[in-house]
């Protein structure tokens, strides 16, 4: 049925027409997915979503830096074991440029650790991003979206490293994975989301590509 389904697309595509294809062709990509199909906030049907439900809380704490990644190995993703994080969709991918931070493909359940020292502002369910907690610090936000489980409330403060939930699927999500974002506020009401691979190094992760 699915190897059926599958051989339907790919003799399908090119049939489009040429306005058609790239959509389909992110929709094949979209049949192993580890990524959500949109979580830019534009989402709609949903309550309470978006960069406007999450307040800033105006904390500065010690430990505002950012680095390293939220996952710590051994990892898995499926069936097999990785001794660091997968790197799969990344900050305005080519395949997903509304994309508004990086994914990282793991199984459902693993421990998601903060990247920054901080505020916890948000620990709940938000629309697309499923459950999703947000830690704030010195002007600075990281999201960690599509948990299965939160382990942390609004107002903890937490130091770096400490666990913030458990990966999951939940929200606009095709596949388990973490949706990890990091937002600077630029102004009263203005904020930017900033590229999360500028705060970690290249050793530090396993490049596999968006839907691959
Ligand atoms: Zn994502």
């Amino acid at each position: 049925m699915v190897v059926g389904y599958v051989v339907f697309i790919v003799l399908t595509i090119p049939q489009l027409p040429t306005w058609a294809q790239p959509a389909a062709y992110e929709w094949l990509f979209d049949i192993p997915q580890y990524a959500e199909t949109s979580d830019n906030g534009s989402y709609s049907g949903s309550s309470a979503a978006g960069p406007s439900a999450v307040p800033w809380d105006g904390y500065v704490g010690p430990g505002a830096d950012i680095h390293g990644v939220p996952l710590y190995g051994p990892l898995q993703h499926w069936s097999t074991t990785y001794d660091k994080p997968l790197l799969g969709c990344i900050f305005h991918d080519p395949r997903y440029q509304s994309h508004t931070g990086v994914d990282f493909p793991v199984n459902e359940g693993t421990p998601v650790h903060t990247t920054m020292a901080g505020k916890v502002v948000w620990a709940g369910a938000n629309g697309p991003w499923g459950n999703l907690v947000v830690v704030e610090n010195n002007g600075y936000q990281i999201w960690f979206a599509h948990l299965s489980a939160i382990n942390v409330s609004v107002g903890d403060i937490l130091n770096y490293g400490d666990v913030v939930g458990l990966s999951g699927n939940t929200g606009n999500s095709t596949g388990a994975h973490l949706h990890y974002a990091i937002m600077q506020k630029t102004g009263e009401d203005t904020y930017v989301w900033l590229d999360p691979q500028t705060f970690f190094t290249e050793d530090e992760v396993i490049y596999v590509g968006c839907g691959g």
